[in-house]
């Protein structure tokens, strides 16, 4: 059976590039004569009916902005078997042959459940904190490190000139991708990752070697999840004598204009996704590995595991000393 009308959805946290990725999924649907249904706020939309067929105009002057249009959400419903049927339903009702769902871990499992309820599923990965399994590379991340080293730019000016240490606090949910990168960007002193146990004691030793050695002002990177910064710094200042202050970057990481990269990540993911769907796929997922597009079933793809690059760790280690 062809596939005449499909749906997507943006879910969890927003990610700058899901605009990208909507452009392209109905632009490559409307060529494919293919109907696009917009699903708004993620699986809450989804079980509520609120579906609209998005036009090329619809989708005009959106690739150059963050967020995303279609707006995101949470839904605890969806974890539900009456949740599942209500979304069953509303596919049915429009004849929603497919769906491509654009989010990250959580909404991949929400688009399992659908997959098993009937409803053919391709998944995306959009998240700003790269931490998904099956893909070298999510969309949102490169902006929102960018994002990142722009602000922490601006704090080095502050800190350099007072003499302190910052401590900067970086998204990442579980993972310690921003913080690694965004660190070795910044010439950071010290990284502090969930994938490496974390000693304060060889931070603060850290600090006294350098000032030793003259310097005077610090950068440390911290991963969200870690603990309170606040207090890090509190205990940084006790410790060394180096006035500190704690930055928690936050929600400004998500936001902005996305970069070139993440354009067009979301572009050919969004193309991809269409081509798979109407080729019959069900229960996959996209990544962008080696710059080349591969593709999962949903379930190999959780059950994943991503190796942490801890060759560039020790470098950014080797070269904070
Ligand atoms: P992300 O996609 O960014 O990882 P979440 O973990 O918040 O974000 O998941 C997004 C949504 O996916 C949830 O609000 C829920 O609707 C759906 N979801 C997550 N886990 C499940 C699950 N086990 N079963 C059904 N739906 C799920």
């Amino acid at each position: 059976m062809s596939v005449r009308k499909i749906g997507v959805l943006t879910s969890g946290g927003d990610a700058p590039g899901m605009n990208a990725a909507i452009h392209a999924v109905v632009k490559s649907a409307i060529a494919r004569g293919i109907d696009v249904f917009g699903v708004y706020r993620g699986y809450s939309g989804l079980i509520r009916g609120d579906v609209r067929i998005l036009k090329s105009r619809d989708v005009s002057d959106i690739i150059q902005r963050g967020g995303t249009i279609l707006y995101s959400a949470r839904c605890l419903e969806l974890k539900t078997d009456e949740g599942v049927r209500k979304a069953k339903e509303v596919c049915d009702k429009n004849d929603i042959d497919g769906l491509i769902v654009i989010g990250g871990d959580g909404s991949f499992r929400g688009a399992r459940v659908l997959s098993m309820a009937g409803i053919s599923c391709v998944c995306l990965p959009g998240t700003i904190d790269n931490d998904i399994s099956c893909t070298d590379y999510t969309i949102g991340y490169d902006t929102a490190i960018n994002t990142a080293v722009t602000m922490i730019d601006r704090l080095c000016d502050t800190t350099a000139s007072h003499d302190r240490c910052s401590v900067v606090e970086v998204m990442g949910r579980n993972a310690g991708y921003i913080a690694l990168n965004a660190g070795i960007s910044c010439s950071a002193s010290y990284i502090v990752v969930p994938e490496h146990p974390f000693n304060k004691q060889d931070l603060f030793e850290r600090i006294r070697f350098a000032m030793k050695r003259g310097k005077n002002h610090f950068i440390v990177m911290v991963a969200e999840g870690i603990g309170n910064v606040t207090e890090l710094a509190r205990e940084i200042e006790e410790s060394t004598g180096v006035e500190s202050r704690a930055t928690i970057l936050g929600h400004v990481q998500r936001g902005g204009s996305p970069t070139v990269r993440d354009r067009v990540a979301g572009a050919r993911l969004g193309y991809f996704a269409v081509k798979l769907l109407s080729d019959g796929a069900k229960n996959r997922v996209l990544g962008l590995n080696k710059d080349e597009i591969v593709d999962f079933d949903i379930t190999e793809a959780l059950e994943m595991t991503k190796k942490f690059p801890e060759d560039l760790y020790n470098m950014a280690s080797e070269l904070s000393r």
